[in-house]
């Protein structure tokens, strides 16, 4: 028996005498399957060849796999008094990784912004007494490794704490949700938004998609949808989901200008 890890997209699966025959992922429009087929890699295989590692991203600590695997998204931890909150997951967890985590202040929750991200969530929680994960109730359909400390949650918004707030927006996943740090930025606030939102490379804008890697655009009424969830949050910087993918200030301004661009593109 062995956790299986699709190579394409990192999604985990549970335990199984052999790979799994599909990734579910993967087969959705949004995503692909590799043009040599479906491959995996067993825990033992992964370990063998990959590793976390960690650092700084913008002032906040962050964590990936290297070499890099599948989409090869950095997940961060947002630091509070009484633990973290790890925004995003990785594909991976190693016990150097949750030692590094365990010297922050380990984790109180997790949270992620759509499937693409959810990764080993559940190693993830069990290095940390189970620390609940909260992912949107409407994109539970995609999970791939069921696990007790998932927690479902649904609406509009989660507050996770004084300062950290769960802002479901949709767009490239119905349940894609954002996470407002009040504190973040040095108190001007933060917006972390994985790909539902995401930072392009100039770093001055975001922008929206169905599919990356497809190129399906995403229409009016969901970037609408987008923009009316975050109007009311208060933020200065915008980090994305990949190291460096962030808009260091005036966030707020780019991202008006930026659905203003976007609906103006597709017009
Ligand atoms: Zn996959
Ligand atoms: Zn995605």
């Amino acid at each position: 028996m062995s956790l299986f890890s699709c190579v394409q997209c990192g999604a985990q699966f549970p335990d199984s005498p052999a790979p799994p025959q599909h990734c579910p992922i993967c087969e959705d429009e949004r995503q692909f399957v590799g043009w040599d087929g479906q491959k995996w890699l067993s825990r033992e295989e992964f370990a063998a060849t990959h590793r976390v590692v960690w650092r700084d991203d913008l002032g906040v600590p962050g964590i990936a796999v290297e070499p890099q695997f599948a989409i090869g998204q950095r997940a961060l931890l947002v630091r509070e008094r009484d633990g973290c909150v790890m925004w995003d997951c990785i594909p991976m967890a190693t016990e150097a990784a949750i030692t590094y985590v365990r010297s922050l202040g380990g984790l109180k929750a997790i949270a992620v912004s759509h499937p693409h991200f959810y990764g080993a969530l559940a190693d993830w929680s069990a290095a940390f007494d189970n620390a609940p994960v909260y992912l949107h109730e409407a994109d539970s359909a995609w999970v791939t490794r069921p696990h007790p400390a998932i927690v479902a949650w649904s609406g509009d918004c989660l507050k996770l704490s004084d300062d950290i707030l769960l802002v479901r927006a949709g767009g490239h996943f119905p349940g894609g949700t954002v996470l407002h740090w009040r504190a973040g930025a040095e108190g001007r606030g933060a917006l972390l938004t994985g790909d539902i939102a995401t930072v392009v490379m100039d770093r001055r804008f975001v922008s929206f998609m169905c599919s990356f890697p497809n190129y399906i655009p995403l229409n009016a009424a969901a970037v609408k949808g987008i923009a009316a969830a975050v109007a009311p949050l208060q933020f200065d910087r915008i980090y994305g989901g990949w190291w460096g993918r962030n808009i260091a200030g005036g966030a707020k301004g780019a991202f008006d200008a930026s659905v203003a661009r976007y609906l103006s593109a597709i017009a």
